[in-house]
Formats: structure tokens, sequence, C-alpha cells
């Protein structure tokens, strides 16, 4: 079997955990590229809101897939999402994005579309990439597998803040209900469940600063490189 060259480390975690946060720093201090996986499934889910599509629609998802093309380009080393050539790295970032991209996940047409492109940056590039499946079905070579996760509360109360700095009204309690349902949907849907791999390292950040978080990610991925 050929030597693998290239660095990847799988990031695997619930919305709010952190993973974001820690990969981009992480990725930052070691030189490495990150890739935001969510982003994909959310332009795509973005392109189903904008068409007025129920997104659970398989058969309409899948006929607007032909019609779909989302890429990843870097701008002075900030990961961007492009829908059909039109930068849409804000709009993929609101709840409605977010359950959307939940919906849409769960489409094994979807996953496959976007598979190639997942990889294709892992071949070429040493990456941090985060999200639900990598460690499980895209990066199941990667070197380093992490599970990031944190309590739901703990997580709500992130996203909470977060979105209150963007001038979201959403209370606590309705973003701790919409976490919670998009866990559920994510873990329990047929497809790339979102789970750890066997080989995964579990980092609970329930109780950690920030800082703690990034350091046990650095330490962890220092020690394969
Ligand atoms: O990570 P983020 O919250 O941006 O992901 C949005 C949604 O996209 C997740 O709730 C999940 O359903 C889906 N997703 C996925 N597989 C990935 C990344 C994200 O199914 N690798």
């Amino acid at each position: 079997m050929a030597e693998k060259t290239v660095l990847s480390v799988a990031i695997d975690g619930p919305g709010g955990a952190g993973k974001s946060t820690v990969a981009k720093a992480a990725a930052k201090e070691l030189g490495l590229i990150y890739v935001d996986t969510g982003a994909l499934y959310r332009a795509v889910g973005v392109n189903a809101l904008r068409n007025k599509l129920d997104t659970k629609d398989e058969k309409a998802i899948k006929k607007m897939l032909k019609t779909t093309n989302v890429e990843l380009k870097y701008i002075d080393g900030v990961q961007h999402v492009f829908l059909n050539d039109e930068d849409v790295s804000t709009e993929i970032r609101t709840p409605d994005a977010s359950m959307a991209a939940s919906d849409v996940s769960a489409i094994q047409i979807v996953r496959d579309f976007l598979f190639d492109t997942q990889r294709n940056i892992a071949k070429k590039n040493n990456c941090i990439m985060d999200g639900r499946d990598i460690a499980t079905v895209v990066l199941p070579d990667a070197q380093v597998k992490i599970f990031l996760t944190a309590s739901a509360e703990v997580r709500a109360q992130r996203r909470f803040l977060e979105l209150q700095q963007k001038g979201s009204t959403d209370t606590y309690e309705k973003v701790l209900e919409e976490l919670k349902q998009r866990d559920y949907q994510d873990s329990h849907r047929e497809i790339a469940p979102l789970k750890p791999a066997e080989d995964s390292i579990i980092v609970d950040t329930s109780e950690m600063p920030l800082d703690e978080s990034i350091r046990t990610v650095v330490n962890l991925i220092k020690e394969k490189m």
C-alpha cells in the first residue's frame, strides 16, 4: 500500500460543540487547511429553501441537484462556500439554514454529491476537516480522529451567545430546542449518522474553556505529526 503523505485530521461532533472554532485555531497554529464540511450541506439546504422545496423531499432535492454546484474556495486562507458561483458564506449561518442542512444531509444522494469535494481536498492538502461522518465515512484513514462534544445545555448557551452577537432575538429555550432536534435527527438517521468512529478520541468540552479545548486538540494532533 502506498504510504500516506498527507496529514488528515477528522473532527466530528454535534452542533455547537466548538468544532469549527477549535479546528480553525488548531489549523492556523499547525499550518493545516481547515475544511468545514457543514458549509457544503448548508449550501445545498439554502438552495432548497431558495427554491421553496420541502427539504425532506428526496425526489425534489434530487432534481434540484442537477442544477446545483457547490464549491469551497479559500480566500486569504479563509474558507468560502459558493452556490452556483455565488458566495453564500453568510447566508448559510441562519437557524433555518441549519435545519435545512440537517434535513438534506439525511438524503444519500446529497451525501454522494458532496463526497468527492471533501475527499479531493483531503487528498491534496494537509487538513483538519470537521463534520459528522468524517472519521467514519469520508476519511476513515485519517491519522487523527477526534469526537468533540459537550452537553446540550452548554452547546445551546454558546450558540445562543453567538446568535445574539449577530442580532438574533431567539431565546435560549428556542436555541436549545432546535439544537436537540438537530442532534436527534443527525444521530438517528440511517446514513452516516453522527457517532464517533471506534478509534476516535472523545473530547468533552462542557467544562473546558476555549483555550484548553484548542490546546487539547493541538496536542493530540502534534503527537501524530
Ligand atoms: O456543522 P454544521 O452545524 O454546519 O452542519 C450543518 C448540518 O449539516 C448538520 O446538522 C448535519 O446534519 C449536516 N452535516 C452532515 N455531515 C457533515 C457535516 C454536516 O451531515 N460532515
